[in-house]
């Protein structure tokens, strides 16, 4: 497959997202990291995204709630290309509600090749990347062929 590439400005749009079980845990993260986080634009689901402004003091574009239909929200923005970077910390020991969400949002996110963590070294790893701060060509795969394909009409 042939591919494009996208230019990831040196500040990214980073989208946050924590089930409850893993919000103690993305807040300490964020908490040590808040001087990378402070570079970049952050957004996040709604209960996430207020629990950060609160505690990093930092501006987070509040989105709606996990369950309500924030992941997919995040999941449009990154198809649209206005996401470069997701950070989702979900719970593997828990079912929700919106678990169609989870896969959908981490589908999407391996669709536009976005870097992903969904765990705390994971997120060590991507926030200390020397990539994080400066300009980065993503590759992305071409889709041309998937929006030209055949699609029979004749109802066969
Ligand atoms: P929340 O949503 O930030 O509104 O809690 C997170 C989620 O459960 O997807």
């Amino acid at each position: 497959m042939q591919h494009n590439t996208v230019t990831m400005a040196d500040k990214k749009t980073i989208a946050i997202v924590a089930h409850d079980n893993k919000k103690q845990d993305l807040l300490a993260w964020a908490k040590y990291n808040r001087e990378a986080l402070g570079g970049h634009q952050l957004i996040a689901t709604g209960t996430t995204g207020k629990l950060l402004q609160t505690e990093l003091g930092l501006p987070v574009t509040r989105l709606q709630s996990g369950p309500l239909g924030g992941d997919q929200q995040i999941g449009a923005k990154i198809s649209e290309g206005a996401v470069d970077v997701l950070i989702f910390f979900w719970d593997p020991l828990e079912p929700h509600p919106h678990d169609p969400d989870v896969k959908a949002l981490l589908r999407i996110a391996v669709v536009w090749n976005i870097p992903i963590a969904c765990n705390r070294a994971s997120a060590d790893f991507l926030i200390s990347s020397s990539l994080m701060p400066q300009e980065y060509e993503r590759l992305v795969p071409d889709y041309e062929e998937h929006r030209n394909r055949p699609v029979r009409m004749d109802g066969a």
